[in-house]
């Protein structure tokens, strides 16, 4: 299983903290990104939208995901389920320093996430302590006055990677333990008892 950790980086001139509009786990924030099939290399060619809030039943068993999508070259189905809990807003120090913040992580069957777009829906907020809401970074950049700090603001040259995670249980592995547990015992118990009938089935 391969998960991507979307970071992301730019420069915050007077400004710190970038984030969703309702923070890093903000259930009604838009991704908005492409998807490479993972079998043909194929591209879409629109962006794919998910948001936390926005999920859909798997077609087998109990689980949920936040996309199921079909190439258009190879008819291969593959899903995007979010991974809440991972993200931390962008600061100045981290921005300043050239490194990148991650916001969410994305466990991609059959695709791998690729050109992340910036929408809609940000919030930052000046050193000085004012809040800017609603934040439209489609443009690629955002500029403002901050009068408390009695100075302008400036987000640019934004920047977006999705980072390959191979071990994506490994740091809450505590965490997930009990629900992985429930869900094994279940499972096991469901494929003894289906077993048991198939097999009593196959005696003459
Ligand atoms: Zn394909």
């Amino acid at each position: 299983m391969v998960n991507f950790m979307l970071t992301i980086s730019g420069d915050l001139e007077n400004l710190t903290n970038l984030e969703p509009q309702g923070g890093v786990d903000d259930p009604n924030f838009s991704y908005f990104f492409k998807l490479k099939c993972g079998r043909c290399g194929e591209l879409s060619q629109k962006e794919t939208c998910v948001s936390l809030n926005d999920t859909v039943p798997l077609p087998v068993g109990k689980g949920s995901t936040h996309l199921i999508q079909k190439c258009k070259f190879c008819g291969r189905d593959g899903t995007v389920t979010m991974i809440q809990g991972k993200g931390k807003p962008l600061t100045q120090e981290t921005s300043q320093s050239g490194k990148f913040s991650p916001m969410m992580l994305f466990d991609c069957r059959g695709y791998e996430p690729v050109d992340f777009v910036f929408g809609t829906g940000w919030k930052v907020e000046s050193l000085e302590g004012t809040k800017f809401e609603n934040v439209d970074l489609s443009s690629g950049e955002f500029a403002e006055y901050d009068e408390k700090g009695e100075c302008p603001v400036m987000i640019s040259n934004l920047r977006a990677t999705f980072d390959v995670s191979r071990h994506p249980h490994h740091h809450n592995r505590e965490k997930l333990r009990p629900f992985f547990k429930i869900q094994y015992d279940t499972m096991t118990k469901w494929q003894e008892r289906s077993r048991g009938s198939t097999q009593q089935q196959q005696q003459p």
